[in-house]
C-alpha cells in the first residue's frame, strides 16, 4: 500500500517587530525549539520554521493525518508561547490572531490559518508551499486559475495526456460559509464568474478530475467573520503538488512573473500589488507592504521533507530569483500609482469590506449631522 504522509502548514500572527514588519528571531526560536522537540518525540518527521512578514509559519510533515488534534495542539501551544514572549517584549499586536482562549481539538476557527493535505506518496512528490502577507485567501484565485485551468499558462493542459480531463475546483463562499465544486475545462467560465469575486469566493482545494488526486489545498478563513471585527487580514498559505500529471513547478511559478492586485496592504483596507520575493525580502515596509508572497519548494520522501546529509530539510526559496525581478518592478510601479490616490477608491477597498474596520466609527460620528437634501 502506498505510504500516506500529511503536510500541515499552519501560520499565525503572534506579534511582530516594529509594527507589522517581521517576526523577530526570538519568536522563531520558540517555534524551532517546540518543533524540534516534537520531532524528537516522533509526533512529526520534518519541519521548517520561517516567517513571511509578521506571520510565523510552521511547515510540518508527519503521518498523523489531517486535523490531528496533537498536531494542531502543537501549533496552538507554540503560537501561545510565542505570543507570550511577544507580550513580554511589548512587540506589536502580540497574540493578534489568537481569537479564542481554550484549545478544543482543532485549530479551525480559532484564528491561525492552516492548509493540510494527506497524500499517498508518488515515486517523486515535488511540493510548492506559497505563503503571503498583507492579503487574503482570494489573492490565490487568479494564479490558481492560471495554473490549473488556463492552457495559455500551463502547457501540460495541452500536451500532457495525464492531465487530460482537467481539474475540479472547490470554491468556498466565505460569506454564506458554503462550498461548490466546479470542473474545468467544462465550467471554466462559471469558475471565473465566481472566483473573479476575490473578496467573497475563494478556491479552497483542487483535485485532478480523472482520479480525484488532491493537488492543492489553501487556508481559507475570514478572521473578520470569526471575530466580528477587523483583526488583520488572513494572510493565506497554500500547498500545491507538482509534476507527473500535475502542473510542473515552473507552471506553478510562471503566473508570478507579473504582479497583480490583491486586497490587504495597509490596515487590510487597500488594493495593492503582490510582490513575489525570496525569504530575505519577506518583510513589509512601505505602507505596510506591498503585499509579499514567497514560494518554498521541497520534495516529500518517506514521510518527511527530503533532507540533506546533516538531516536538514532541503528547501528551495523559489522566488529568490531574477526571473521575478520584473514582477517586483511592476509591483513598485503599481504601488506608487495606487498610493498617489491616497484614500480614494479604488485605492481603498469598497464599503462592504470597510464595514469591519474602524472607518465605521468615523462614519457613525457624522450620522447626526446629515439633514434631508
Ligand atoms: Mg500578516
Amino acid at each position: 500500500m502506498p505510504r500516506k504522509t500529511t503536510i500541515s502548514h499552519i501560520k499565525c500572527d503572534v506579534g511582530s517587530l516594529a509594527g507589522h514588519h517581521i517576526v523577530p528571531k526570538s519568536l522563531l526560536n520558540i517555534a524551532d525549539k517546540n518543533l524540534k522537540k516534537a520531532k524528537e518525540e516522533g509526533l512529526i518527521n520534518s519541519y521548517y520554521v520561517f516567517n513571511v512578514g509578521d506571520d510565523l509559519q510552521l511547515l510540518m510533515v508527519h503521518e498523523n493525518g489531517e486535523a490531528n488534534s496533537d498536531i494542531h495542539k502543537l501549533a496552538w501551544d507554540t503560537f501561545q508561547e510565542a505570543a507570550n514572549k511577544a507580550l513580554e517584549l511589548k512587540l506589536y499586536g502580540a497574540g493578534q490572531d489568537l481569537l479564542k482562549t481554550a484549545f478544543s481539538g482543532t485549530i479551525r476557527g480559532m484564528g491561525p490559518g492552516f492548509a493540510e493535505m494527506e497524500i499517498e506518496e508518488r515515486g517523486s512528490d515535488p511540493v510548492v508551499a506559497l505563503a503571503a502577507d498583507k492579503t487574503s485567501g482570494g489573492a490565490f484565485n487568479y494564479p490558481l486559475f492560471r495554473i490549473f485551468a488556463d492552457p495559455m499558462n500551463t502547457a501540460g493542459l495541452v500536451i500532457d495526456p495525464n492531465m487530460a480531463g482537467g481539474f475540479k475546483f472547490e470554491v468556498l463562499d466565505t460569506i454564506e460559509n458554503k462550498k461548490v465544486v466546479l470542473k474545468c475545462p467544462e465550467e471554466v467560465y462559471e469558475l471565473i464568474a465566481l472566483v473573479g469575486t476575490v473578496q467573497r469566493y475563494m478556491i479552497s482545494a483542487i483535485r485532478r478530475a480523472r482520479d480525484d488526486l488532491i493537488c492543492a489545498v489553501g487556508s481559507v478563513t475570514r478572521l473578520s467573520q470569526i471575530a466580528g471585527r477587523y483583526v488583520g487580514k488572513d494572510d493565506p498559505v497554500i500547498i500545491v503538488r507538482a509534476q507527473h500529471g500535475l502542473p510542473a513547478v515552473g507552471e506553478i511559478l510562471v503566473p508570478f512573473i507579473h504582479s497583480y492586485l490583491v486586497e490587504g496592504w495597509m490596515r487590510g483596507s487597500h488594493w495593492g500589488p503582490i510582490m513575489p520575493v525570496g525569504l530575505k525580502d519577506a518583510k513589509c515596509t512601505a505602507f505596510d507592504g506591498p503585499p509579499r508572497i514567497v514560494a518554498l519548494g521541497f520534495q516529500i520522501a518517506n514521510g518527511k521533507i527530503a533532507s540533506d546529509d546533516n538531516g536538514k530539510p532541503m528547501i528551495a526559496d523559489l522566488f529568490d530569483d531574477v526571473a521575478f525581478a520584473l514582477a517586483r518592478r511592476e509591483a513598485l510601479k503599481y504601488a506608487s500609482m495606487l498610493r498617489r490616490m491616497g484614500e480614494f477608491e479604488p485605492a481603498r477597498l469598497g464599503p462592504e469590506e470597510m464595514e469591519y474596520t474602524t472607518l465605521q466609527q468615523i462614519l457613525e460620528k457624522l450620522k447626526g449631522r446629515f439633514k434631508p437634501a
